[in-house]
């Protein structure tokens, strides 16, 4: 098994040859066929996160060790079973969800594993899929995604869902509301897409990159709106002409978040996934005056992956520009995902 492994924080990833895994219990062996790289790998390989005031969160107190092989965008073809693993046969193409829990916790039985206090991540605090094999502990785990593309396929385990969890979140009114999406990156442009498949009312986009903002009208935003002009806030409310219920920021930047506050109705809705790094300062009075909601929303659960590939698998044409590119390319990828000159994303593929 060859997989590239993060060896030490922010260095190249390492190419690392082991001898591929024979799956024991319920465990399941696939062989990769597509892996998305997704922004949160960055932080991954940094190893921090930003909170605010020149303070970094490090992964390594989160329980993240190294070396690590990331990746937790999978798309593979079952090659080996567990002598305990039902429901799944050699040769099976699968989504592989990531984001699994204990499974044995009153939140896991719930559904919700991607929010137990013990997770197990593919590609986080288990191997992932920069590499030719990828190994899950359970085909629950497993996602029929039909006659989808691998590569469009792929980005759906994290960038899809991530911006179904979050959409979700607003209820009803999608259908009457437009939502502003701060923040056109590959999740940004994502969540375009399933509003056009929810048969919601769509977006406007706010983004400060002229060729994303491009990109976010050509995926069918109402209006794209530069969040450096003066007057983005006003721009925004005058494409609408009325109030702004709902605000999804894919950003995450102390700058966004205040423009998500500033931009609400009383009443309104504020959902924070972009984990950029910074903070905000909130005159607490403004909470219950405005009645504001402002909720975080990290990946999504199981049961919503399985419905958000059931949503997607009969929409025509591509929800998201996708470049396909060879494993060995990872490097190269992770410099240009750092500095901004990707659009949508970038799915590797085993050479
Ligand atoms: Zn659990
Ligand atoms: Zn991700």
């Amino acid at each position: 098994m060859k997989s590239y492994q993060v060896c030490a924080c922010s260095a190249p990833l390492e190419l690392c040859e082991q001898p591929t895994p024979t799956p024991t219990g319920t465990e399941v062996l696939l062989k990769v066929i597509a892996a998305g790289l997704c922004h949160s790998d960055l932080h991954f390989w940094e190893g921090t996160y930003d909170i605010g005031g020149g303070k970094v969160m490090r992964l390594a107190d989160r329980g993240v060790k190294l070396p690590l092989t990331l990746g937790h965008e999978n798309v593979g073809r079952v090659v080996a079973v567990g002598p305990d693993a039902t429901g799944v046969a050699i040769g099976d193409k699968r989504l592989i969800y990531p984001w699994i829990g204990c499974g044995a916790c009153a939140v896991c039985r719930r559904g919700d594993e991607q929010l137990c206090l013990k997770p197990q991540y593919i590609g986080v605090f288990r191997p992932g899929g920069f590499s030719d094999h990828v190994m899950v502990p359970d085909p629950r785990c497993l996602v029929d995604y039909g006659n989808l593309p691998a590569e469009l396929a792929a980005p759906l385990a994290c960038s899809g869902l991530t911006a179904y969890s979050a959409l979700k979140k607003f209820g009803d009114l999608l259908k009457t509301e437009p939502v502003v999406i701060v923040g056109a990156g590959g999740v940004g442009l994502m969540a375009l897409a399933i509003l056009r498949a929810m048969d919601a009312r769509g977006a406007i986009v706010v983004d400060t990159d002229p060729g994303k903002r491009e990109a976010a009208l050509r995926a069918g935003a109402l209006a794209a709106i530069d969040g450096l002009a003066d007057d983005a806030t006003g721009q925004v409310q005058s494409v609408v002409n009325d109030r702004i219920w709902a605000v999804v920021d894919f950003v995450g930047s102390g700058t966004t978040v205040k423009l998500g506050t500033d931009l609400l109705t009383k009443g309104g809705h504020l959902v924070v996934v972009g984990l950029f790094g910074g903070e905000i300062t909130l005159p607490t009075p403004y909470i219950p005056m405005r009645a504001m909601t402002i909720q975080g929303s990290y990946t999504g659960s199981l049961p919503e992956l399985r419905e958000l590939v059931t949503l997607l698998r009969t929409m025509p044409g591509d929800f998201m520009p996708v470049e396909v590119r060879p494993l060995d390319c990872v490097n190269a990828s992770f410099n240009d995902l750092k500095e901004g000159r990707i659009i949508g994303r970038v799915v590797l593929a085993p050479n």
